[in-house]
């Protein structure tokens, strides 16, 4: 039992007795941590440090942040193995997933920030103006549970980068890692009260930190349900806000697409980390007559992947997070049924050989009616909808139809036509023929899938307030 007792604030880890929440191993549903339900005046606490930090923190010279990061780097680097592991059992993110997407990636997004900072333009002249580019102020990151560690590091890093100052709220789903990113940065020497980690509830510490008048920008990355409350709660006190929301991306494969390669490179996006994934591919348009080829493609692809124990190198497909998790999918699953499409494999039922855990089967349904609520709606799980299309302008229709813009997918033989495609679909980004992931290039939504941009440049920028002087 893994007790973390304690939140880091001001410099140091501050002892809780209060009441503690318990985290979940994934794949059997025992208890394996226990993380403090802290509140409002944990919070205040926090913050009160983050706001005092901050006057010395803003100002300090790029080479002193960098040597910071340069020691998370390392440090990330130096635990990947722990720090997998435990995503691993909280999350039931498959051990070779979480490697590469828990440890691999938040040490190549710090690598990134330090590649960028000795030479972003913080000062530079437009006419008779200096342009300045100043840190924002205390900032509050709150986190979801799926890919926690990295969604932290993807706030925090650039934050720090900035020159602003941090409280982290993780999701108390998968709390665990964040106490490690907070092990490190507290072993770099970061001046107390730059960086603090408070664990609680949405409902109390998330609750506090958004609507902290000391808060000066919010970076929101979770549910559209959860981020409308956090843009309620910025609108009221004028807080800058980033928003990482929901998706229902889609992936298009145009006639003359190779089939089996759309729909593998499909599948596999869709059923990365059990679905649980805010830019899987959960829809795959086709045209009519490939329809029935399509769905046979899909359920081969999804023989493969057959739930196991997320522990075991060879697993690639684990349980959900959480009981909560769980029970929302396989309601989405019945409601399939019940909604006109045909089940092609999947269904409700305990995957064999899985009776305890979060475990589901992996499902594709076809003749999905674009309209239909499993079409539109956030699943969250490994649920794919084939959905037969008639032409190129209703493909497009299709696609862009639902609140989300987060990412997409365009498959066709011919690359031209496929980027001509690619750019009128509505989301933030878009592969083509199954274009490579980009940590350096802006991550984002349109629409439900929220407001402004991760990684690379676009992401230090969120935290960055502009001056000009006229001089
Ligand atoms: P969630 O909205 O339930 O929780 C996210 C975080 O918000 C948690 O830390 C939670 O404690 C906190 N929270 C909950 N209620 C709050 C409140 N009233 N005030 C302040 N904070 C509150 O989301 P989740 O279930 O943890 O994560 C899954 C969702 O995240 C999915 O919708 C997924 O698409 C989305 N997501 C988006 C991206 C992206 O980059 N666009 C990435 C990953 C996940």
């Amino acid at each position: 039992m893994n007790t973390l007792n304690r939140n880091y604030i001001n410099g140091r880890w501050v002892a809780w007795d209060g009441d503690m929440i318990d985290v979940h191993e994934a794949a059997t549903g025992e208890v394996i941590a226990r993380v403090p339900a802290a509140g409002a005046a944990e919070m205040d606490q926090a913050v009160a440090a983050a706001h005092a930090a901050f006057d010395d923190w803003s100002q300090s010279p790029v080479a002193r942040r960098l040597a910071v990061l340069e020691q998370l780097h390392s440090g990330l680097l130096a635990r990947a193995g722990e720090i997998a592991q435990t995503v691993c059992r909280e999350v039931g993110m498959p051990i070779r997933l979480a490697t590469a997407i828990q440890a691999g990636l938040p040490a190549t997004v710090t690598r990134t920030y330090l590649d960028l900072l000795p030479s972003f333009p913080f000062r530079e002249t437009v006419g008779n103006s200096e342009v300045q580019y100043l840190p924002v102020g205390v900032v509050g990151c709150i986190t979801p549970w799926n890919y926690p560690l990295h969604q932290a590091v993807l706030k925090v890093v650039p934050a720090l980068a900035a020159g602003c100052t941090v409280v982290l709220k993780p999701s108390e789903v998968a709390p665990q890692s964040a106490y490690i990113l907070a092990e490190i940065l507290d072993s770099t020497g970061l001046p107390p009260g730059v960086f603090n980690l408070v664990c609680g509830p949405g409902a109390t510490a998330g609750e506090a930190l958004i609507h902290h008048p000391d808060v000066r920008m919010l970076s929101f990355t979770g549910s559209t349900d959860t981020g409308r409350r956090v843009a309620h709660a910025a609108a009221d006190d004028c807080k800058r806000l980033a928003l990482e929301l929901g998706g229902k991306s889609a992936s298009l494969v145009l006639p003359d697409a190779d089939l089996a390669a759309a729909v593998k490179g499909t599948v596999n996006s869709c059923l990365l980390n059990s679905g649980q994934t805010c830019t899987a591919l959960t829809r795959l348009l086709v045209p009519a007559d490939r329809h029935d080829e399509a769905c046979e493609l899909a359920a081969a692809a999804v023989a493969r992947m057959t739930p196991g124990n997320p522990l075991d190198e060879a697993t690639r497909l684990g349980p959900l997070a959480s009981a909560q998790q769980h029970r929302r999918v396989l309601d989405y699953i019945r409601l399939g049924l019940t909604e006109g499409a045909t089940l092609v494999t999947g269904g409700p039922d305990a995957p064999e050989g899985c009776a305890r855990g979060y475990f589901v089967k992996a499902t594709v349904f076809g003749h999905v009616r674009p309209d239909s609520r499993i079409a539109q709606e956030e699943i969250f799980g490994p649920v794919l909808c084939v959905i037969p299309y008639r032409d190129e302008a209703e493909a497009i229709g299709i696609a862009n139809g639902t609140r989300y813009g987060l990412s997409g997918a365009v498959w066709s033989a011919d690359p031209e036509r496929a980027r001509q495609v690619a750019g009128r679909l509505r989301s933030g980004q878009v592969t083509v023929n199954g274009g490579a992931f980009n940590p350096r290039a802006p991550f984002g939504g349109f629409g439900h899938s929220g407001l402004g941009r991760e990684f690379g440049r676009w992401g230090l920028e969120e935290f960055l307030e502009v001056r000009s002087l006229q001089l």
